[in-house]
């Protein structure tokens, strides 16, 4: 097991991701609205999604799942701690 623990979540800001312009996070706060959508989870300030999501959102961006996860970061919707969930990619 790795010294660092299990492997984090990814974990979205959605009040983040709210405050960034559309031509930036459009695309993913579609994508994270259509899984509040399908799970009924309305309420969160957070969202958990799938590492599967991550490989998806990067073709979306045409971004390498690492290049999209540092660009995330750098917006504020992902903690630094998501480096540790690309990694095993
Ligand atoms: P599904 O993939 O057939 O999952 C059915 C149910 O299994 C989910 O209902 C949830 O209760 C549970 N489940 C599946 N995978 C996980 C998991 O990794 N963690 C947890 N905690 N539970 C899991 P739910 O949440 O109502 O979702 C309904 C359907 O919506 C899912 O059916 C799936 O098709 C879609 N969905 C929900 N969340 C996501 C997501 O984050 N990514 C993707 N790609 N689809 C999602
Ligand atoms: P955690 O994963 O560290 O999540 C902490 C809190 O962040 C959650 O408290 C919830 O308020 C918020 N949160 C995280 N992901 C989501 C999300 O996708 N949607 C929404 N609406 N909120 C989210 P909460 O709900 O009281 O859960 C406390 C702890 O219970 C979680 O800590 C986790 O350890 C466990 N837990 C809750 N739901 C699940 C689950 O579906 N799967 C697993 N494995 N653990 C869960
Ligand atoms: P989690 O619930 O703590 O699940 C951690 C990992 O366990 C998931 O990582 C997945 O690899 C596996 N897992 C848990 N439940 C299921 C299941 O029903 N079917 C399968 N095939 N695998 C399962 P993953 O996929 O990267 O998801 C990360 C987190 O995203 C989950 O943490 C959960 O918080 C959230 N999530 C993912 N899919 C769903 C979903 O369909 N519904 C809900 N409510 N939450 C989901």
């Amino acid at each position: 097991p790795s010294p660092l623990g299990p492997t984090p979540k990814l974990v979205i800001d959605l009040e983040r991701l709210a405050q960034l312009p559309k031509e930036k996070a459009g695309a993913l706060a579609r994508y994270a609205a259509t899984i509040q959508s399908q799970r009924g989870d309305y309420n969160g300030k957070v969202l958990s999604i799938r590492q599967e999501d991550l490989r998806s959102l990067a073709v979306i961006y045409d971004k390498s799942p690492t290049e999209l996860t540092e660009e995330l970061i750098s917006w504020g919707v992902l903690d630094p701690e998501a480096r540790r969930a690309v990694e095993s990619f």
